[in-house]
């Protein structure tokens, strides 16, 4: 029984991220997706609505679970007993911060992998950050997340 943890912000979850989480679950047995209740950056959503949304999004996979944790990341795995970290890439924008992070990872608990997926060519551009722009701009975020997220991002986000 092979458990992944799929850890970030997810502020909110996108359909770039739903990628990284079906292929995952696809391979292994059990994937966690781990919500990181504050990270070091300016939140739209709390850790409680963030939580809902994925929960939302992934209520169709059957071996997928959403929890929040807080603290250092290798921790919150350890406790759930994963052995593999996922984590996405897109080009050029992720590599050099996952490569620093994977380090200290293997540093601080040696017995966890790090198996990082490409990320789709489709959603190569995607970020959460953008979205925020595009739905400021009065943008359409067809095909970039699911219909409950658009629909928080709108609530939160316009007047
Ligand atoms: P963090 O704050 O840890 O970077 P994010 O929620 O931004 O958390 O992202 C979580 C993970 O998903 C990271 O590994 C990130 O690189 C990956 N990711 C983000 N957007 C995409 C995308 N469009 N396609 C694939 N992976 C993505």
């Amino acid at each position: 029984m092979t458990t992944a943890i799929y850890p970030g912000s997810f502020d909110p979850i996108t359909n770039g991220h739903l990628d990284i989480v079906k292929r995952a679950s696809s391979i292994f047995d059990k994937v966690v997706i781990g919500i990181y209740d504050i990270p070091d950056k300016s939140l739209l959503f709390t850790v409680d609505e963030r939580v809902d949304l994925a929960r939302k999004a992934v209520e169709t996979l059957k071996n997928v679970e959403v929890i929040a944790y807080s603290g250092i990341t290798v921790g919150f795995a350890q406790k759930i007993k994963a052995d593999v970290l996922v984590r996405g890439l897109r080009a050029s924008s992720d590599f050099e911060r996952e490569f620093e992070m994977a380090l200290m990872n293997k540093k601080l608990a040696p017995d966890i992998e790090l198996v990082c997926f490409m990320a789709n060519l489709k959603y190569q551009f995607l970020s959460s950050s953008l979205l925020k722009e595009i739905i400021k701009l009065g943008g359409n975020l067809d095909d970039m997340v699911p219909i409950h997220v658009c629909i928080a991002l709108k609530k939160k986000l316009l007047p």
